[in-house]
């Protein structure tokens, strides 16, 4: 018994006493946050001078690498994909385009509805025409940190600002300072950003065809050989390149734009935005940002390695875990809850754009 109450004054001590009961890996995103940000943030910046940091290269386009961090691997280039035929239903909703911004927002209730329901992300469909809209799939389901054994903080803030201010404006600055502030006294294991933000510096014109999607920084197209042979003759290859990616769901062709090229019009941007992110990972401006609660170095790393090092702290977390069953303790509310609750916003809607 004096062993335990020792155990559990420790615990107290550091502040897990909580964490203990329900210890789960802290784990803070801070959306399209540049190493370069350090500058503007100071209590970062102290944290990042004793601890394990890091520059991260991630993985081209969207979503994949926070499913390479959380999960390993993945084969996610972007959130929309062809699919089965599960959303032909919205084809019945090709009306709603007539009426503007509110025909949209249908739209956007409808196709999110069934998402909701099933705890999945949810997303703004921008201007996708609803037509192909009910020829695609989403490949995002459940977040890839929402589940059992992550505590997981989302500051959205960043990446909403990068692509309509750009990546160093006073904007940004600002809201660097801010979400810095929030930090403290914010626990975590690890911080992390899952892209960084270029400059959009041109903008492309790309074909479009009866089968495709047009995002931001690629764009794909499903048909018969002749026709994408004629596409690929009219894609503007200089600011770009075709992307030979394995699953076909993401596209039979695939243009890839360079960093810093904007392709519009697209399927999301109102406008020429100042700031585009999905391009090649290893462009030193898409680089991303980590930060461990672990007394370290520098050390730039790649979303794998970053993921290998998770799974090490997961492990960590194992003995922890087995004292609170053999308390007898069974599953808290705590346990069960994905920390939704908590967080800024509730998804990354529209993170595609
Ligand atoms: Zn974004």
């Amino acid at each position: 018994m004096e062993g335990e109450g020792k155990e559990k004054m420790e615990e107290r001590i550091d502040g897990k006493v909580d964490g203990k009961m329900k210890r789960k890996l802290k784990v803070i995103m801070i959306d399209a946050f540049k190493p370069a940000y350090l500058e503007y943030a100071p209590y970062l910046r102290s944290l990042v001078e004793g601890n394990e940091w890091g520059e991260l290269t991630m993985t081209a386009g969207h979503w994949g690498c926070i499913e390479v961090l959380f999960e390993g691997k993945s084969s996610i280039l972007g959130i929309f994909r062809k699919g089965d035929g599960k959303l032909k239903w919205l084809s019945w909703f090709e009306w709603l385009e007539r009426f503007g911004k509110l025909g949209r927002l249908g739209v956007d209730v409808l196709f999110n509805i069934p998402r909701l329901f099933r705890g999945y992300e949810m997303f703004k469909t921008g201007k996708i025409p609803v037509r192909q809209l009910s020829k695609m799939d989403v490949s995002v389901g459940r977040h890839f940190a929402k589940n059992e054994w992550v505590d997981f903080f989302y500051f959205g803030e960043l990446d909403d600002m990068g692509h309509e201010f750009g990546p160093d404006s006073l904007e940004i600055r600002e809201a660097v300072r801010e979400i810095d502030e929030s930090l403290k006294g914010m626990e975590f294991d690890l911080i992390f950003s899952d892209h960084g933000m270029v400059e959009v510096n041109r903008v492309v014109e790309v074909p479009r065809s009866g089968d495709c999607f047009i995002d931001s920084d690629m764009a794909r197209y499903w048909g018969p050989d002749e026709e994408l042979k004629v596409i690929r003759e009219g894609l503007p290859l200089e600011y770009g390149s075709v992307l030979d990616w394995p699953d076909k769901r993401f596209g039979d062709l695939i243009f890839m734009a360079n960093s810093g090229v904007l392709i519009y019009p697209n399927y999301f941007n109102d406008r020429v935005v100042k700031g585009m992110h999905g391009y090649d990972g290893k462009d030193k401006e898409m680089r991303a940002f980590y930060l461990l609660d672990k007394k370290g170095e520098r050390k730039d790393l790649n979303v794998y390695e970053l993921h290998e090092r998770l799974m090490g702290m997961k492990e960590g977390l194992r003995d922890g875990k087995k004292r609170n069953e053999s308390d007898g303790g069974g599953k808290s509310g705590d346990e069960l809850n994905d920390g939704s609750e908590k967080a800024p916003h509730p998804t990354s809607l529209g993170r595609s754009a």
